[in-house]
This record gives structure tokens, sequence and C-alpha cells, in this order.
């Protein structure tokens, strides 16, 4: 999907949630989108720069909270990193997987993953207001390319 047409329909979203879609903001997300893995704040920074030369950590960090908050964008704990995700338009459950060599991340929509977690979490009593399943390892491309 290019990204002129994900931007339509982050603009669509974000017109219909009655929230600010700024060229800052456009932005980021353009330059996110356009990452194959996940990509960090710094980095994110460095590319920002070369559109806005005034950005500061700030301007990326409070972009990236609202794209967070808009549901664009994942955020990959592990790799303290952040993901696009072209899922947008929908709530859902998410697990990843991450391959360590290239930097490729998978996006898994598991429901029954999801699903069993919250039962176990309930079974304990405990109430989850955030989480993230992530698994580190080696995508197919680099396991095949592996020595044996
Ligand atoms: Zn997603
Ligand atoms: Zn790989």
């Amino acid at each position: 999907m290019s990204v002129q047409h994900l931007l339509e329909r982050a603009d669509l979203l974000c017109k219909q949630r009655g929230v600010r879609f700024t060229p800052t903001r456009r932005n980021v997300f353009t330059l996110i989108a356009g990452y194959q893995g996940a990509v960090s704040a710094y980095d994110l920074l460095d590319r920002l720069k070369e559109l806005e030369p005034n950005a500061k950590p700030p301007t990326v960090y409070r972009a990236l909270d609202f794209l967070l908050a808009q549901g664009f964008i994942h955020k990959v704990e592990s790799l303290n990193a952040f993901l696009f995700c072209e899922h947008f338009d929908e709530h859902h459950p998410m697990q990843l997987l991450i391959c360590n060599q290239c930097g490729l991340v998978i996006e898994l929509h598991d429901e029954a993953i999801n699903n069993a977690f919250e039962r176990q979490a309930q079974q304990n009593g405990f109430v989850i207001t955030n989480q993230s399943i992530e698994a580190h390892g080696r995508c197919r491309q680099c396991e095949s390319a592996a020595p044996r």
C-alpha cells in the first residue's frame, strides 16, 4: 500500500475523530511508514531534521505519542522502537516476531493468544492495562542463510 494512500486513510480517521493531523505528525507518520522494520526515536529525529531543521527530541516524542494514541504505529517495547501499522483502521490484538539479524518485525493478530493471556490474568485477579507480546529470533530468510 502506498504511503500516499495510507496518509489519506489516516487523514480521514483524524477528521472523524476530531484530532489534528499536523504537518509534523504527518511527516513522522510518513517517515515511519517508509521503514521496513522498527525505528528508534533518534533515527526518526535525524530524518525529521532533514524536513524540519528545528525539530528537537520533544517534537518527535509528541508526534509519536499522537501516532500511538491514534493506533497508526505500535511501540516495540523490547527494542524501544516504533513500528508502522497498516491495519490502523481496526483495533486488533497484536504479537510481534522480531528478527535479531535483519531487524524484520512480523506483526501477528492472533485473538486466541490475547484471549488466553487475558484469561490467565483474570484467574490471577490481575487487570491488564497494557501489554506487549514479543518474541526474538531469526526470520525465515536469516534462518535459511545461517551456517549449519
Ligand atoms: Zn497493528
Ligand atoms: Zn531476518
